[in-house]
């Protein structure tokens, strides 16, 4: 038994190593294996035929480079033949980061699953080579002062809570790593314009208006902005939260704006910021998370208004406001219990308030701006269905969500996995990859957590959007909960973390 399926995955790696049909057409640009030494081969020129794939991948955002990476690191994935299709320069040109050059004002918070993903996949190396912010405390509080919570690694028997990296850093790193692997890849460097799926099985195109055309050998054809074209087995959509592939494919989706944006920026202090801290205001939340050396980001949530206002304010007058909103303003700051006695959860047994010991303390002065200001309108976005035939959704393009809990990119990352792994999987046992009975395995694996992630994040949302007397008393006995009751503690710390699924799906 154990031979024959051993048997049915060389015969599956066989053919899929067997060489593909004619190369020509379009401008796509061949990335070199890491030991073939090649150069970059530029493919111009035009011809009937188009260039194919098994896989198309449009966007080269973090999550679309994360799943080819994770394809390159698996063995019965690594022999596919990858397109990333994405107009973004620095996927040609790389990016370059220099350590005097000043952080860029989007970065993630990444979960310890995410950091297990990126050292799985050969990754982490690279994101350690640049700045990058470890941290192991975190302080979560209210304007009104009725409650706080703190979490530290150690309260689920942890080194870390995160790492807060830069995107640009995020997306190098996993260029880097792309680029140190043997799967075969072009880029396009262009835009997806349209689709066209076959309608048969057989590797025949066929135009979107019904009739045969022998001019593209794989399932899906893929028109680009350029002129260019190519077509693959299997069309991956991770190309953000306007996805193209989305609308192209029908995908439908729920969702709604809130009347909410994020001013984002990078500020610095006098001394080094190891915390990560967050304190809900009325309009919104606002996040100070540390990014290495005395440099910390700001993630702020206000309405669109005060945001344009914000953008473009005075230097100084932009800085006082910061301060005021994480520190003095609003309200005072809540009371540190060190007794330990928990309050409202007094009656609980001492073994299990053992953590409420950390005291409330006010977080890093913010003494200069060291970035330019971005606002980002948010909205909450779900796709109604992943999966189709020879056509999957990834990361922003399956689902966006508020930015309040650093969850959105980790959510993508989870998905570039459990994407990977499945098309192993389906290799295994000779599926095709583009089986929409293979894709459904992903979808039925991702949509339940990312809908839960979801939920909770849109509750959070609208819990901390009211002002209301019996409200803010409830949501600070939530906060003292969460701060007194270890096993609570640990539990929320481990689902953040990324490490334990959430309960109703487990
Ligand atoms: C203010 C803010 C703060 C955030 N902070 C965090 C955080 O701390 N932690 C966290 O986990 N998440 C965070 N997020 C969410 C995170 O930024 C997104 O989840 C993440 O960027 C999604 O990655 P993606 O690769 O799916 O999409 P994107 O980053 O949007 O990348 C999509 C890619 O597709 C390409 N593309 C688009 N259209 C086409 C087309 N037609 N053809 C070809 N290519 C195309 C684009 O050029 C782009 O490269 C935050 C979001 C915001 C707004």
């Amino acid at each position: 038994m154990n031979r024959l399926i051993t048997r049915k995955i060389v015969d599956n790696v066989y053919r899929l190593k067997a060489p593909q049909r004619s190369l020509s057409t379009d401008a796509g640009v061949k990335l070199p294996s890491s030991n073939s030494g090649q150069e970059h081969e530029q493919m111009q020129g035009f011809s009937n035929k188009i260039q194919e794939h098994d896989i198309a991948i449009v966007g080269g955002g973090m999550v679309g480079l994360a799943f080819a990476c994770s394809l390159a690191s698996m063995p019965l994935t690594k022999h596919l033949n990858v397109a990333i299709v994405d107009s973004n320069p620095a996927l040609l040109s790389g990016v370059c980061i220099k350590k005097e050059d000043p952080p860029d004002p989007r970065v993630s918070t990444v979960t310890p699953a995410t950091i297990s993903f990126f050292k799985d996949i050969g990754a982490w190396k690279y994101v350690e080579e640049h700045r990058h912010a470890y941290f192991d405390k975190m302080q979560v509080w209210d304007y009104t002062g009725l409650g706080y919570t703190r979490y530290n690694a150690r309260d689920a028997n942890k080194d870390v809570l995160g790492c807060v990296v830069e995107n640009k850093v995020l997306l190098s790193s996993l260029l880097s790593c792309i680029q140190s692997t043997d799967i075969q890849k072009t880029i396009y460097p262009s835009r997806l314009m349209t689709l066209h799926r076959n309608s048969s099985s057989m590797g025949v195109g066929s135009t979107s208006s019904g009739s045969l055309s022998y001019e593209w050998g794989h399932p899906v054809k893929l028109d680009l902005t350029d002129g260019g074209s190519l077509c693959a087995k299997l069309v991956v959509g991770a190309d953000g939260s306007k996805s193209r592939v989305r609308e192209l494919a029908g995908f439908t989706t729920t969702g709604w704006n809130y009347s909410q944006n994020a001013v984002i920026c990078t500020v610095e202090h006098s001394v080094e910021n190891q915390c990560a801290w967050q304190r809900f205001l009325p309009a919104g939340p606002i996040a100070l998370l540390p990014i290495g050396d005395n440099f910390s980001n700001i993630v702020w949530t206000m309405n669109p208004k005060e945001a344009t206002d914000r953008k473009v304010m005075p230097e100084g007058e932009f800085l006082q406001d910061v301060n005021y909103a994480i520190d003095y303003g609003f309200g005072p700051h809540p009371k540190s219990s060190t007794s330990g006695n928990g309050g409202i959860f007094s009656w609980l047994k001492p073994g299990v308030t053992l953590s409420a010991t950390e005291c409330f303390e006010v977080p890093p002065k913010v003494i200069k701006l060291a970035s330019e200001r971005m606002v980002f309108p948010l909205s909450l976005r779900h796709a109604n269905d992943y999966a189709s035939k020879h056509v999957v959704l990834i990361g922003d393009a399956a689902h966006t969500v508020h930015p309040l809990a650093g969850q959105g990119v980790n959510m993508g990352f989870g998905d570039a996995f459990a994407l990977s792994k499945v098309i192993a999987e389906g290799i295994a046992v000779g599926n095709d990859i583009g089986e929409v009975s293979l894709l459904k395995k992903f979808e039925a694996e991702r949509k339940p957590e990312n809908i839960a992630m979801m939920a909770i994040l849109d509750g959070i949302q609208k819990a901390y959007s009211v002002d209301f007397g019996p409200l803010n008393i409830l949501r600070a006995a939530a906060f003292h909960g969460a701060n007194y009751i270890s096993p609570l503690k640990r539990t929320i710390i481990s689902y953040a973390s990324g490490e334990q699924r959430l309960p109703i799906f487990s």
